[in-house]
């Protein structure tokens, strides 16, 4: 024997209705089969909202010819495509329920209230015509079908909304009823019967209920199999509807499958697996759709192989807080606050209470908040107006996310790695609750933040596939090098195990997203089409971001765009990691450079701009890592900029300046307009940095620049006069050239740092200097430290140019994952 249950969803249709009846045909030549049914999918809402709503007449003959029409459309699709389907009992069966149905309905709009026990008739109506839907289906195959009547046998406790089954009485009322079952029975979920008042009055077992009447069943017929028919190939690690990784689980013991679906796991509704339990009965999760899938087994059998098995969330709760200074060691506080929730018939989902019995916490379904704050008000009244208590307060919204594995108990680490999941989503945590079993570990979150919650525990528990999630600000040179990177790296990135996304790219014009990613292979046409483009702000990607669940979220700003690096702290506010070439951000204000800094550290969030100096070099790294590591600096001297280093290149090879300029911004080595790098800002702004990372507060007016062009030289117009003007400069860079090379030396464009002050100047040096032989676009840094003296520490290479510094981004962006993501 054994007991099949099909839910709503497998009842959604006419088709769904035949594909379960082929089930139940197919499995009936093996045995004898019991199958408990639920309403057609939307039923029970549909009669639940019914009888919420009684106090309109109109409606409520809108209401009836919406439920009958459900119910017909699936009856005349059946008859349509099933020969000799037997029309005419489920008609008679419609009218029956629907009469009975109006004149519930009607009565309790007269009485202008509902009594519970008319409620649960009403709202169990869509079982029993699944029944009769069923058996004409059955019945047209062929098969003798016969009814159960659960009125008959299962009894439960007197609560007509949220019954508890009494297992023995039921079991002893079936042997009596049905000593003999036919091949096929058929019997409706969701409700059972109580006669406490004298009188028979049916019961409903509670939303999702019909599992529960499953299992029940299972236990009055000793079956040996309970198996649960839905629309999912089984028990999942975590809600398959919301998290796209979620796997599929082959096993579950009794008590997880218990913690999951009391935590939230609607595949299962919490009462069904105390019964089968109790009795061993195993139980068979299965797809309707995809029968000859395996489905997930539930048995006493205890999984120790796996830590955490899964992940569920439970949303729509109140978390209720009594607290004051009367509630400290005085006996019975506790229990009068769970006395009173249990008279209301208020189930507590979870419970803390802080070590110091200042205050009891605990969840409830938010459905049962008014009622508890009025029923706890009434309790303690005279409490509450001494100041024994203080006013209760409930804090709604609210969602438990638990971590739920046999294997947890005496495990090392869950815990840890569960909380730094929470904080790594920027997670703020209400509550914790831990069962003594070490089964599940729960918290207790705002419901708003459940989904990011979930997303990042299941990744670091599970898919342990990290992911970023990118947006690009700028697609000039570096931004577009980067893309074809990312691009050409996406192979790479998915073998280690990382999903690297670009969900946006901005110009001027405004950032183009899209929620599947962007293709990397056609993102100007992208571009170019987009209708719709996002303004580049913190609150509108913001928006974005939480539209879609990113938990990684970075800006990638390739712009030299001031208005942009000064909004990067509402940008770490909003929760993005920050990468950056742009220099602007980190030689503005000292006040504002430290914003950066601790906005990054409270929000857990990474600012990071390797390639603001030295472009793809290692050099804020490596000096961060130094300076860590209690290292000092004590003098500094660099070339930093890759333009420079090209230009006293070729004036060194006998080019004037000039024609060396031209040359350069021909190849692409200077800004647009070479007077951005010949004003010696720009070496400026990397010095700046480079101090600051040392320790040294200064700003950028602290810094003395000798520009490239003297400074009584006119150096107005436009780029082209500009240029035209530089020959008048040649003769005397000629002479200034000549009079170093007669001394053995060169001249360099040099950042130094000595004695707390910087300076950026043009130097000639001998062969002996470190910067000697740098040019060509080189980059050099050396750096004199208390570690690394008298031979100074130095870096060099190339320090410029589209592909180190996308690279150098690129680096910064993988930098966001979180430590242990990147091993
Ligand atoms: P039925 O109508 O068959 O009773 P339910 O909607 O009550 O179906 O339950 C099945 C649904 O439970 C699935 O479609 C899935 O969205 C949801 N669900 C939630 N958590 C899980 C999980 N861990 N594994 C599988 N399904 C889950
Ligand atoms: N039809 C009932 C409900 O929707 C019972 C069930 O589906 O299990 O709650
Ligand atoms: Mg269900």
């Amino acid at each position: 024997m054994r007991v099949l249950k099909f839910g709503g969803s497998s009842l959604a249709s006419a088709e769904r209705f035949r594909q379960v009846a082929d089930i139940i045909k197919d499995k009936s030549e093996l045995s004898k089969i019991a199958v408990v049914v639920s309403a057609p999918q939307g039923v029970t809402n549909h009669l639940v909202a019914m009888a919420e709503n009684i106090s309109d007449e109109a409606k409520l003959e809108t209401d009836l010819g919406h439920f009958k029409r459900a119910i017909t459309t699936i009856v005349d699709d059946l008859s349509a495509s099933i020969e000799g389907f037997n029309h005419l009992h489920c008609e008679q069966a419609l009218t029956n329920y629907e009469q009975q149905l109006s004149r519930f309905m009607h009565g309790a709009t007269l009485l202008t209230y509902c009594p519970d026990h008319i409620r649960a008739r009403i709202i169990s109506t869509g079982e029993r015509l699944s029944v009769a839907i069923l058996e004409a289906v059955l019945q047209s195959y062929g098969e003798k079908v016969s009814v159960l009547a659960p009125e008959k046998f299962l009894y439960t406790s007197n609560s007509p909304l949220n019954a508890v089954a009494d297992l023995v009485l039921s079991k002893d009322k079936f042997k009596n009823e049905y000593s003999d079952l036919a091949n096929i029975s058929l019997m409706p979920g969701f409700f059972g019967v109580n006669d406490e008042s004298g009188q028979q009055q049916i019961t409903t077992l509670g939303r999702n209920g019909s599992d529960y009447s499953a299992a029940v069943l299972a236990v009055c017929s000793d079956a040996e199999c309970c198996e649960i028919w839905t629309d999912v190939d089984g028990v999942y690690n975590a809600d398959p509807r919301f998290i796209k990784e979620a796997k599929l689980l082959d096993y579950l013991s009794y008590q997880e499958a218990m913690e999951l679906s009391y935590f939230g796991a609607s595949v299962l509704h919490p009462k069904t697996i105390g019964p089968i339990a109790q009795y061993h009965i195993p139980c068979l999760i299965k797809n309707t759709n995809n029968p000859s899938a395996p489905g997930t087994l539930i048995s006493k059998d205890n999984d120790q192989q796996q830590r955490v098995k899964a992940i569920s969330n439970l949303d729509d709760l109140t978390m209720v807080n009594v607290s004051g200074p009367g509630m400290k060691g005085m006996v019975g506080m506790a229990s009068r606050v769970f006395a009173t929730m249990s008279r209301k018939n208020i189930s507590l989902v979870l419970i803390s209470q802080s070590s110091s019995e200042y205050s009891i916490s605990f969840c409830i379904y938010s459905s049962d908040a008014e009622l508890a704050k009025q029923s706890l008000q009434e309790e303690f009244e005279l409490e509450l107006l001494n100041g024994l208590l203080e006013p209760l307060s409930l804090k709604t919204d609210l969602s438990i996310v638990s971590l739920v594995g046999d294997g947890m108990h005496h495990q090392r680490g869950v815990a840890a790695k569960f909380f730094s999941s929470l904080a790594q989503a920027r997670v703020n945590v209400v509550a914790i609750a831990q069962d003594s079993s070490e089964r599940s570990i729960s918290v207790v979150i705002e419901q708003k933040q459940c989904m990011d919650a979930m997303k990042v525990s299941h990744q670091n528990f599970f898919s342990k596939q990290p992911t970023i999630d990118v947006f690009l600000v700028g697609c000039g040179v570096v931004g577009s090098e980067l893309i074809a990177q990312i691009s050409r790296q996406q192979e790479s990135l998915k073998e280690q195990n990382i999903a690297l996304t670009v969900y946006g790219i901005a110009n001027s014009k405004g950032m183009v997203v899209n929620k599947e990613g962007i293709d990397l292979d056609n993102w100007q046409d992208a571009m170019a089409n987009a209708t719709d483009v996002l303004p580049v702000s913190a609150e509108s990607l913001k928006e974005f971001v939480s539209d879609n669940n990113l938990i990684n979220p970075v800006l990638v700003d390739s712009t030299s765009n001031e208005a942009l690096a000064m909004s990067y702290v509402s940008y770490l506010a909003e929760g993005f990691h920050v990468v950056t070439p742009n220099k602007k951000a980190n030689t503005d204000s000292w006040e504002y450079y430290q914003e950066l800094r601790t906005t990054a550290q409270e929000t857990n969030r990474r600012f990071l701009y390797e390639t603001t100096v030295g472009a793809g070099l290692p050099v804020i790294d490596t000096l961060q890592g130094l300076i860590k590591a209690g290292d000092k600096l004590q003098r500094f001297e660099g070339i930093l900029s890759g333009s420079l280093s090209y230009l006293f290149g070729m004036l060194e090879e006998g080019m004037t300046v000039s024609e060396a300029t031209a040359i350069a911004k021909e190849k692409g080595f200077t800004e647009p307009d070479p007077r951005d790098d010949l004003s010696g800002m720009d070496v400026a702004r990397k010095l700046l940095i480079m101090a600051r990372e040392s320790g040294m507060q200064l700003e950028i007016s602290d810094i003395n620049i000798e520009p490239v062009l003297p400074n009584d030289f006119d150096d107005s117009g436009d780029v082209d006069t500009f240029m035209g003007n530089l020959t008048k400069l040649d003769a005397e860079f000629s002479e200034r050239v000549a009079v170093a090379k007669a001394e053995g030396k060169v001249l360099r464009y040099i950042g130094n740092i000595v004695d707390g002050k910087c300076q950026v100047s043009i130097e000639a040096v001998g062969a002996d200097h470190p910067l000697y032989s740098i040019k060509d676009g080189e980059n050099a840094l050396a750096i004199h430290s208390r570690y690394y003296q008298p031979l100074p520490f130095v870096l060099r290479g190339y320090g410029a140019g589209a592909a180190v510094t996308a690279a150098g981004v690129f680096g910064d962006i993988l930098r966001t994952l979180a430590w242990e993501q990147q091993h």
